[in-house]
């Protein structure tokens, strides 16, 4: 652009420019292992101070994709910062340009006459969100280690619905007191001796309600414990959503305990994979429950798991979450021994990335002011750069009904030794036989892909299922690759409404 044509203030616009943004960037970690804590979060929320031009040569980082938004608006995404998206008009565009090739700061403000403000301060921006960097010195991702350990509590092993990809082999056993206190106990001296600030307890099973006045003590009690031991406690409720005692409600209610319900799809697309046990649908139960929720004040987050038979229903979930400002996380079927007599449920790589396109494209009519880039991407988040894709054998526990311990709730059976006699965390750290968890560089496929350290190379468990291997890419990659872009300009079309207008 000519000195002598009009130009536009440059605008450049992350996150960081939404007050509250740290508060609005979920990770599906209600239903896995996330390896992206609460506390990282916060963390991410504080920036280097912008760069003050100087004498020394910048440049654009070269791994900058750029995509087209909408307008003059275009997406930058540095897949090795940590900055996550960012939107620039035209003017802000042309100014990182000039960086194309190494320069100084103070000449491309001289080859811009009459715009030596403005160009300080979008190269401040473009150099603190690490879209340029002095000259020799390319930004490398940051990664954090786990600041919560997170702990599953199979507190049943029984469950009222017979959804066919669940991967228990279910039977009415539940949970004990005696067990369920020394399973908290076990995680609270695990994550004291291994340096843990927090704790997250999953209540799960089976169908964690049935058993909801373990529930309620035990929580209870984990809240004495964490106090006693300097610790802050986080906790999740994983249900079917058929059913939600009052007593249990007052408990989340009071306790701050979140509530996460699966939700397939409505009517049909969620009976036709989540029946009761005699065969009847349970849609109905479960709508009644949301909204039981929502009149109480505890808005559920939605678990929406996609197999091969409601891949049509998708979009329209994403639409019944949104439309009622819930959370939502999309999960890919993932194969196992209980499911392996339905064929069916496995997808398409086409049908299934087409409705996850429709899904989004509710997303982008519905826009919600918080971040989908950590729940509607499988196990794929672009929230935060990360090794792997998941906290298994770092800082993710699972303790069966009766004390076990395993490395992953989808091998549950897989145990390695009981919370009586072992410290949990030392347990699942130290085992090289079960769900090896290997960083993204060491898988096969993953290490030059350009997604890899947001991708992290998808569930480990799955990819052994189909692959016999932990070292190789996921199977679901195709998907994966198809849908990130996707993602990204949606997270860019959320900071131009959000964040635009302050
Ligand atoms: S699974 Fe595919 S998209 Fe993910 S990091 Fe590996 S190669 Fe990249
Ligand atoms: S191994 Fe897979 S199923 Fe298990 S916690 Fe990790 S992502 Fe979830």
């Amino acid at each position: 652009m000519s000195s002598a044509q009009p130009w536009r203030q440059a605008i450049v616009l992350s996150r960081f420019d939404l007050a509250d943004g740290h508060e609005l960037l979920l990770h599906s970690c209600e239903d896995c292992a996330c390896p992206v804590s609460d506390e990282q979060a916060v963390h991410r929320h504080v920036l280097p101070p912008p760069a003050a031009p100087d004498d020394s040569c910048w440049v654009r980082a070269s791994d900058v994709a750029e995509f087209p938004l909408e307008g003059e608006y275009r997406l930058l995404f540095n897949p090795l910062s940590s900055a996550g998206v960012v939107v620039v008009n035209g003017s802000a565009l042309d100014i990182f340009r000039d960086f194309r090739l190494p320069a100084v700061p103070g000449d491309v403000a001289r080859s811009r006459p009459g715009r030596a403000v403005e160009i300080s301060q979008a190269f401040g921006r473009l150099a603190q969100l690490e879209l340029i960097h002095p000259a020799g010195q390319r930004p490398r991702p940051e990664f954090h280690d786990g600041q919560v350990l997170t702990a599953w509590l199979h507190v049943t092993n029984g469950c009222n619905l017979r959804c066919p990809y669940c991967y228990v082999n279910k039977s009415a056993e539940p949970m004990d007191e005696s067990v369920g206190r020394a399973a908290v106990e076990a995680v609270m001296k695990s994550a004291v001796s291994h340096g843990f600030p927090s704790v997250k307890l999953k209540y799960a099973g089976g169908e964690a309600t049935l058993n909801h006045r373990l529930v309620i003590s035990l929580h209870a009690y984990a809240r004495e414990l964490a106090a006693a031991c300097g610790l802050r406690l986080y906790a999740t409720l994983l249900s079917n959503g058929v059913r939600m005692p009052a007593s249990l409600i007052q408990a989340c209610k009071a306790e701050g305990i979140r509530v996460m319900i699966s939700l397939d799809g409505l009517g049909d697309q969620h009976d036709i994979q989540r029946p009761f046990v005699n065969g009847k649908p349970s849609f109905q139960f479960v709508e009644r429950t949301i909204a039981q929720l929502i009149r109480q004040d505890l808005a559920p987050h939605l678990s929406i798991t996609v197999t091969g038979r409601n891949t049509s229903g998708v979009a329209d979930v994403v639409r019944f979450a949104l439309e009622r400002e819930l959370t939502f996380s999309i999960n890919l079927f993932r194969d196992n021994n209980c499911a392996a007599s339905f064929p069916d449920l496995r997808y398409e790589e086409q049908a299934i990335t087409e409705a996850l396109l429709k899904a989004f494209a509710v997303v982008e009519d519905l826009m919600p002011r918080w971040s989908v880039l950590g729940s509607i991407l499988d196990r794929g988040q672009l929230l935060e750069p990360r090794q792997r894709s998941c906290g298994v054998g770092q800082d993710y526990v699972v303790i069966s009904q009766r004390g076990k311990v395993a490395k992953c709730h989808m091998e549950i059976e897989r145990t390695l030794g009981d919370v009586f006699a072992h410290d949990p965390l030392q347990l699942v750290r130290q085992d090289r036989t079960t769900a090896l968890n290997l960083i993204v560089d060491e898988k096969e496929g993953c290490r030059d892909c350009s997604w890899r350290y947001w991708c992290s190379g998808g569930c480990t468990v799955a990819t052994f299922r189909a692959t016999g291997r932990y070292d190789i890419k996921s199977p679901n990659c195709n998907i994966y690759k198809s849908i990130y872009p996707q993602a990204l300009r949606l997270e860019g079309l959320r900071l131009l409404r959000y964040a635009a207008s302050g």
